[in-house]
């Protein structure tokens, strides 16, 4: 949280003259204050004191007291354990950490000690960035952890997912780091004091925990992953080192010393990734739109992935597009082959359908925090693995499977893989926890099922011997019921049970034994039922013995096949990723783009998925697809037009156009031919921002002079009416300044949509500048847009042209037109760039007209913003300040 949340909301007290219970949790409290102390008490987790009254209000469960400390009682408020984790989630949601204390010895150890209460410690933090349960991730999204590692001028990254082991490092200019928190948007950033308080870290949604580099950082790195180099990963700046020692070791304090399976790290230094900073990720609302929802994103738009690994590996690819011609070309040959070979399509799609998340199962075995089902994942993920792989084979032939589809391949099918044994090994159904028993299917273990048959036989035996007991005790209606705490009962009614007590037999192995009075029933045993109850519960714990001994096995065996499991199950995802772009193509309506090395860029009929899918749920007007060609001679394209005219989803569809061919995927065009892109840059004006506060202009000029200072001539740039966040004539100039230095410093292909058409001007200045403007037309009396890009600049008057549309009255009209003019001509008169343009030339000696409260009151009115009942609405403001005017002399 930007903020950490009000932990101390009143101090908590001194520890002396605790219970020892009580001083077990000031120990984990102190050792953790900065989390909420879940504290072990038989089935609840209890918190205390401050922490009590926090997670009471922020779960909105009751608050009670517990005793007291020092003559005061102690505010408590508790969850139950086999809930546990919905209360955890949402605690970590809201940027909480928790310090899971548990009781690690049962109460017959404490006693054997001689101890005044059961231990209990701290055997886990569970903070955003480090989870691994199910109920606390989201399955679609990476939880990153990211730590941070500054020297001087660069910043050492290392961004770790302990859910599914994956693990990155880069080596980056400090000023970088707000592209790099867009990029990998993380759960929780660990950052030395300074870094985690300044300004770049503050606004962050995530978590921000203080911690430093530790010293032997390379030391630690490689024992961490039992090397003795880390060359075999490739090289590692200093600072990136150190960052990755600061994640494991923050990962190994959160999980009391243990180590999640991890990848080994990769740094990105080696590989081109198309750069894109935060303003540009959300103005294209690539992973999430505008509010946040990820509804109206293109990853929603193109996402046709039928399991959760491989919806993470895609909006992965979407976030972090390539710039290398040569792994993007090999991952189009993986589409363009699927997209041909339907059969293995459907095949890999059908085996992908329903498979389990292999690497977060994975990682909870690795952890020691696994249910059956995570056994259960890995079982059936195998072979679904395995289906997909034979899907692959029977593709074998004319055209020869490209070689990322052949290496997923080879991947499908791990060395040593544990799939047969859990086959034999896995009870079906799986138990929903390994305490419920069960998970060990009969016939796999000897030993574990004679426990099991002994453990049944005795229960055969109490099913008899409560008919002995009615008999010998003359009460039909006994029952022998099992309790938690009393273990095997004869249950019968009051008035027998009195009758018993007075009268029954009071020798022998069946002579009544009272145990207990309820309201409307009577408890006994005798010395029968309870050698029986012995035996079931020794031959049932004993079961239960054998079968932890046997998950712990299975969990062995598949840690030892780690690496090729989670392997097999990236190929997976990467599988689905290819499968769903082909399967998005399979229209045909969706194209290879050629990648190039060259400055060149041409779409024809390019379309923006996101609008056209609302559109084509909206069952209205198809899209109009249009060309795009920013070829050498016409790299700069200013397009003009009115308001809602298209202007701002065909800058952004030739954007997102670059970022699905680059991610590797298909595109939504007739055919698209485009030079690498190294940097994309989107920018929208100010007005069009409606997150606001600080003030618009400066978030505008602020966000231009980074592209002014970052892109290259292999940059694509898109502006959206950017310098409409000032006053025309600054605005006006500032885009004209920036038009000229994209044009001839910086020499990047550019698409510049402005309502500035004195812009236009500039064709004439800027030899590569190609006007293009949104076509509209009238038709039956109204405005139709065309939504298709015209050559050349566009018309101008669509405000008076609006008000026509809008039966404004001709009079009104005229007089209206007459004032834009006079307006337009007092405008020109001060126009600072009238010099430099012929078109602008000031007249020679036209004196400006006396000014006029309708003028003033034209001149506020921004024509392209009006809405037709606006324009209509205006019109007649205006009428009435001119004063009494002729009407009907139509
Ligand atoms: P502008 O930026 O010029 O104001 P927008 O790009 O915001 O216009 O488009 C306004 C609306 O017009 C969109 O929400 C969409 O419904 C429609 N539109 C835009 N482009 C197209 C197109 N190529 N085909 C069909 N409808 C379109
Ligand atoms: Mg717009």
């Amino acid at each position: 949280m930007a903020a950490p949340p009000p932990l101390e909301s009143k101090p908590i007290p001194p520890a002396e003259g605790a219970t020892p219970a009580l001083a077990q949790w000031f120990a984990a409290k102190a050792a953790h204050p900065d989390a909420l102390v879940f504290f072990r008490m038989g089935d609840f987790y209890e918190l205390f004191f401050a922490d009590a009254e926090t997670a009471a209000a922020a779960l909105d469960i009751a608050l009670s007291f517990r005793g007291e400390h020092r003559g005061e009682k102690v505010p408590m408020c508790g969850v139950p354990v086999h809930a546990h984790e919905a209360y955890l989630a949402r605690l970590i949601r809201q940027g909480f950490c928790v310090a899971i204390c548990e009781q690690t010895e049962t109460p017959e150890e404490a006693k054997r000690r001689r101890a005044p209460t059961i231990r209990r410690e701290v055997v886990r933090l569970v903070t955003p960035g480090t989870v691994t349960e199910e109920a606390l991730l989201e399955a679609a999204r990476p939880a990153w952890l990211l730590a941070l590692a500054p020297a001087g001028e660069r910043l050492g990254a290392a961004w770790l997912d302990v859910s599914t082991g994956a693990f990155g490092t880069e080596s980056l200019p400090a000023a970088e780091l707000p592209a790099l928190l867009a990029r990998l948007e993380p759960a929780e950033v660990l950052a030395p004091e300074a870094l985690a308080r300044g300004a770049a870290l503050r606004m962050l949604p995530g978590r921000i925990t203080e911690a430093a580099p530790p010293r032997d950082a390379l030391r630690r790195l490689t024992e961490a992953f039992g090397v003795a180099t880390l060359e075999g990963f490739g090289t590692f700046a200093e600072e990136e080192v150190a960052a990755a020692a600061m994640a494991v070791d923050y990962v190994r304090l959160t999980q009391a010393g243990a180590l999640p399976r991890l990848s080994p790290p990769v740094p990105a230094g080696a590989r081109g990734l198309l750069q894109m900073d935060g303003a540009t990720r959300r103005s294209l609302e690539i992973l999430r739109g505008e509010r946040g929802e990820a509804r109206h994103s293109l990853l929603a738009a193109v996402d046709r992935t039928v399991t959760a690994a491989g919806a993470r590996e895609l909006a992965a690819r979407l976030a972090a597009p390539l710039a290398e011609v040569g792994p993007i070309a090999a991952r189009h040959d993986a589409v363009g082959f699927l997209l041909a070979a339907e059969a293995v399509r459907g095949g890999l799609r059908a085996a992908l359908k329903g498979a389990p998340d292999m690497a977060r199962a994975l990682a909870r075995l690795s952890l020691d925090r696994f249910a059956p089902r995570d056994l259960g994942a890995l079982r059936d993920g195998l072979a679904r693995a395995e289906a997909m792989a034979a899907v692959l084979d029977g593709a074998a032939g004319v055209p020869p499977v490209p070689p990322l589809l052949a290496a997923a391949r080879a991947a499908l099918r791990p060395a040593d893989s544990p799939r047969a044994e859990l086959a034999r090994a896995l009870a079906e159904p799986l138990p929903a926890r390994l305490e419920d028993g069960g998970l060990v299917a009969a016939g796999y273990d000897g030993e574990l099922d004679a426990l099991r048959a002994l453990r049944d036989g005795a229960r055969e035996a109490i099913a008899a011997l409560q008919m002995d007991l009615a008999e010998a005790w003359g009460v039909a209606s006994l029952r022998i019921r099992h309790h938690q705490q009393f273990g095997f009962l004869a249950e019968v009614p009051p008035a027998a049970g009195e009758r018993l007590l007075r009268e029954g037999p009071k020798e022998g192995p069946q002579a009544p034994l009272h145990r207990q009075t309820m309201a409307n029933a009577m408890r006994f045993t005798c010395t029968a039922l309870a050698d029986l109850d012995r035996r079931v519960a020794e031959a049932g714990e004993q079961a239960a013995r054998r079968e932890r001994l046997i998950a712990q096995h299975l969990r062995r065996l598949c840690l030892a096949a780690a690496g090729g499991i989670a392997a097999a199950a990236a190929a997976m995802a990467e599988l689905d990723v290819h499968a769903a772009a082909a399967d998005l193509a399979a229209d045909g309506r969706w194209c290879r783009p050629e990648i190039t090395d060259r400055a060149e860029f041409a779409v024809t009929a390019g379309r923006h998925p996101v609008v056209e899918a609302a559109l084509a749920r909206a069952r209205g007007p198809a899209f109009v697809p249009n060309d795009c060609d920013l070829s050498p001679g016409r790299r700069l394209c200013l397009l003009t037009g009115p308001n809602m005219a298209g202007k701002s989803t065909f800058l952004r569809q030739n954007a997102l156009i670059v970022i699905l061919a680059q991610a590797g995927l298909f595109v939504p065009a007739e055919s698209a031919r485009l030079g690498l892109v190294d940097r994309l840059f989107s920018r929208v004006g100010a007005a069009d921002d409606i997150a606001g506060g600080r003030s618009t202009f400066m978030v505008e000029m602020a966000e231009t002079a980074a592209i002014l200072n970052q892109a290259t001539a292999r940059s694509l740039v898109v502006l959206d009416e950017v310098g409409r966040g000032t006053a025309t004539w600054d605005g006006l100039a500032i885009a004209w300044a920036v038009l000229e230095a994209l044009h001839d410093r910086i020499r990047c292909r550019t698409i510049f949509a402005t309502h500035f058409h004195e812009l236009t001007a500039l064709a004439g200045k800027l030899p590569e500048l190609a006007p293009a403007h949104m076509r509209v037309r009238e038709w039956r009396g109204e405005v139709v847009f065309e939504h298709r890009v015209g050559p050349g600049a566009a018309e101008r008057s669509w405000g008076v042209h609006v008000a026509r549309l809008a039966g404004v009255p001709k009079p009104v009209l005229a007089r209206a037109q007459e004032v834009l003019t006079a307006l337009e001509a007092r405008a020109r008169g001060r126009d600072p760039l009238a010099e430099e343009l012929p078109l602008f030339a000031r007249p020679p000696a036209a004196a400006a007209p006396p000014p006029h409260p309708a003028l003033a009151a034209l001149a506020e009115i921004d024509a392209d913003a009006l809405s037709p009942r606006e324009a209509l609405e205006a019109i007649y403001r205006l009428k009435s300040l001119l004063g009494p005017v002729a009407e009907g002399a139509d």
